[in-house]
């Protein structure tokens, strides 16, 4: 009880004089809308005590001491550890917590109260949902997500980060018809969202075939209480990007408000524990648009709105969340959105292929001059997709050319392999590897709204000139399929990927003399920067110092900027005067120094959309690396969830690192730390994509060929006592070099 008051105390004064400014004269004081404070008060209750009657259950069966856990989190109960601190494991440690939020479950029908009757309820929710997964059950069968583990958090961060997500629409309940389902969500995927849905527009959404899923960013998390999932899926974004601290709950709903963006369609009536969840989310600073006719006396401006009218439900939720988009229009039978990035078309469902080893096929960027080229052309050479038969291939050779007034040589790479994501957000379109490795579906489906050939065209031109306005003057694109054509073209390209390699291999840290900076990540993780050089890309893998020198070149005031290298200080650990006084002012005055070349001595910092992350591992005098894609254990006894959570959210962890995939054959890799020779263990999967090139960076630094033999994977061990003999086995060099720490 004591606790209970002093936590309200403390927090509704703080809150009432920030964040809570922005309900104020929301509800006409003259006619509240009784009704449905009632409602979400009635919900409450019934939430809450549902919570108990569940826990109590729980507790009578397995005691107080039991594990209580979502799998794949490093977060605990995140609504629970993002709102007030607290990181439970044990069922003993919820029944306090669900009793205080009872407490703040008042009868009084106000504004401020029925949020509060809104936040209890997500603690209930939380509660209800997290003890279906007692005792490692998996509670959910496909389609159906339930909680979304951290990887998944993480793995849609730097789309949301640059606002390619530009927010994330939470549909509940059932709509008027499948076909008006249907609607909405594919209006929503072609705008970029993120989409949960939970109840009856789950099977109706399967029902009209859409397309669900990890993969497009749709997630149908459940049929009830899993509602919560997208909420605590929006506050571990908040921890994990943001660096907001766990309990700051002011701040994290402040953070939830400007940088999530998040709204609730309510589709059919709501019952009163619904009107409560929706509390929850106006409490977190979402709206909630409801496709029922209310009575003004049921309505809140900006926060409960009804709005019947399918047509333009998302145009008006995303003003009333202030959600603008740049539209382009490209002339293409398809819808086009991130969603589809991950969109695999099986052998059956696929109507013809390019590439992947069948037929030639090369994709390449050429700069050329103003009379060179003719702006907006697209040609076919050889036959169309008509021409061929279901099921069969073609050569395909995509040369794209592009006039630029600002255009270089350099940035022909840098445009080149954006093509694999601009073709890929085509529905039904998929795309993978680069250059001449390249191989490319068109879909049944696809092919029968009548997608064609020269369409990746129109694709490429109408997508290059909106996303590189100010190096992208004119496109014209020729694509090939006559075989003889695209072997002679094929021939050509080759000849601009060897000029181009050469042009990298002499690119180093030494060679420039700017670094580039990228504050991307800032849109949510307020003190992060990275320090992106020849020979260190960004941590998120997707920002090499050529594409930082393209994005200040197509928007001197965007995220990138040029950092002189001056006022040496430290050679062998990368540390520069210029580079420290830069991170410094751009960090929120939270980073004093940062070296580039060293993981142990102020480190740079980590944001949250790492590639990998780095750990020492003093037992082997070591560094071990995990990645996004690794879910299980490693030696250092934190499984990539975990280490995310110490590491992320833009703070400087000596000791530990995110970075890039590509990083580890960098010759600056952790260099003031002894280099290459300090790596003990990776996933097998990593080892196996760096493959040929780690072992030659291995011969380059002495260490042999079979040096990569001697690192350590899981399949030796994942404890420092199941790899340590391997390593003393193998005479792996970090057991014998200068001690680390
Ligand atoms: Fe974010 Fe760094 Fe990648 Fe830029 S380079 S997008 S700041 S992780
Ligand atoms: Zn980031």
């Amino acid at each position: 009880m004591t606790e209970s008051s002093t936590f309200d105390g403390v927090l509704a004064r703080e809150w009432k004089e920030s964040f809570e400014e922005i309900f104020e004269g929301a509800v006409d004081e003259s006619k509240p809308p009784l009704k449905l404070f009632q409602k979400a008060y009635d919900g409450a209750v019934i939430a809450t005590s549902y919570a108990e009657i569940l826990l109590n259950q729980a507790l009578r069966r397995y005691g107080p001491d039991h594990p209580v856990a979502y799998p794949d989190t490093g977060y605990y109960l995140p609504v629970i550890r993002a709102l007030s601190g607290e990181a439970v494991t044990k069922l003993g440690e919820l029944p306090p917590i669900l009793n205080r939020m009872r407490n703040q479950v008042r009868e009084e029908l106000t504004f401020y109260n029925a949020r509060l009757c809104g936040e209890a309820t997500a603690y209930a929710a939380e509660i209800i949902e997290v003890l279906r997964y007692l005792n490692g059950a998996q509670p959910h069968v496909e389609p159906w997500t339930g909680f979304l583990g951290d990887p998944v958090v993480r793995r849609y961060g730097i789309l949301l980060v640059d606002w390619t997500i530009p927010g994330q629409a939470v549909i509940v309940g059932k709509a008027k018809s499948t076909e008006a389902l249907a609607g909405l969500v594919t209006d929503l995927q072609s705008k970029g969202f993120m989409i949960f849905l939970t109840y009856e527009v789950v099977e109706q959404a399967i029902e009209a075939g859409l397309k669900l899923g990890i993969d497009f960013i749709a997630f149908p998390t459940g049929n009830f209480t899993q509602v919560i999932h997208a909420v605590n899926y929006a506050l571990r974004a908040g921890m994990a990007f943001g660096g907001i601290p766990p309990g700051e709950r002011q701040e994290t709903r402040d953070y939830q408000r400007r940088r999530v963006r998040a709204f609730v369609l309510q589709l059919g009536p709501s019952d009163e524990v619904q009107v409560a969840a929706h509390f929850a989310a106006i409490f977190l600073g979402f709206p909630v648009l409801v496709d029922q006719e209310l009575p003004e006396d049921e309505q809140i401006p900006n926060w409960y709105i009804s709005h019947p009218n399918y047509d333009d439900m998302i145009q008006v939720a995303m003003e009333v969340r202030g959600i603008k988009l740049k539209i382009v229009d490209i002339p293409v039978p398809i819808t086009v959105g991130p969603a589809f990035e991950g969109e695999v078309i099986r052998k059956g469902d696929m109507r013809i292929e390019f590439g992947g080893g069948r037929t030639p096929a090369f994709e390449l960027v050429e700069m050329v001059g103003e009379d060179e080229i003719e702006d907006g052309k697209i040609e076919v050479v050889g036959p169309e997709i008509d021409d061929c038969e279901e099921g069969g291939s073609l050569p395909l050779g995509i040369v794209v050319k592009i006039f630029g007034r600002k255009m270089q040589k350099d940035f022909e790479g840098v445009l080149e392999r954006r093509i694999h994501y601009l073709v890929n957000y085509g529905e039904g379109i998929w795309h993978m590897a680069q250059r001449d490795t390249i191989w490319m579906r068109i879909s049944k489906d696809a092919a029968a709204k009548g997608f064609k050939i020269r369409h990746f065209g129109d694709l490429l031109v109408a997508k290059l000139k909106d996303e590189f306005p100010s190096i992208v003057d004119r496109v014209q694109v020729t694509l090939y399929t006559d075989k003889a054509q695209v072997e002679e073209q094929l021939a050509r390209a080759r000849e601009f990927y060897a000029a181009r390699d050469e042009r990298l291999k002499g690119l180093t840290d030494e060679a420039v003399d700017v670094f580039y900076s990228c504050i991307l990540c800032q849109s949510f993780a307020p003190n992060h920067c990275c320090v992106v050089t020849p020979e260190r890309l960004g941590l998120c893998g997707a920002v090499s110092w050529l594409d930082s020198k393209a994005t200040y070149e197509i928007d001197p005031t965007g995220p990138c900027r040029p950092i002189a290298k001056e006022g040496l200080i430290d050679e062998e650990k990368g540390i520069w005067q210029s580079v420290n006084e830069y991170v410094y002012l751009n960090t929120n005055r939270s980073v004093e120094e940062c070296s580039m070349y060293s993981f142990m001595d102020r480190p740079m910092t980590s944001c949250g959309c790492f590639e990998c992350i780095m750990a020492i591992m003093p037992e082997a005098n070591g560094v071990m690396i995990t990645t996004r894609e690794y879910p299980g254990d490693t030696p250092c006894g934190m499984t990539f969830s975990t280490l995310a959570g110490t590491v992320g959210g833009g703070i400087q962890t000596p000791g530990f690192m995110g970075h890039g995939r590509a990083y580890v054959l960098s010759r600056k890799f952790i260099r003031a730390d002894g280099g290459l020779a300090r790596l003990v263990w990776m996933p097998k999967e990593l080892k196996d994509f760096l493959g040929d090139d780690l072992r030659k960076r291995a011969e380059e630094e002495g260490l042999g060929a079979d040096f990569v033999d001697k690192i350590a994977d899981e399949t030796v061990g994942t404890t420092a006592e199941e790899v340590l003999p391997f390593l003393e086995e193998k005479g792996h060099p970090a057991l014998t070099m200068d001690p680390l720490m």
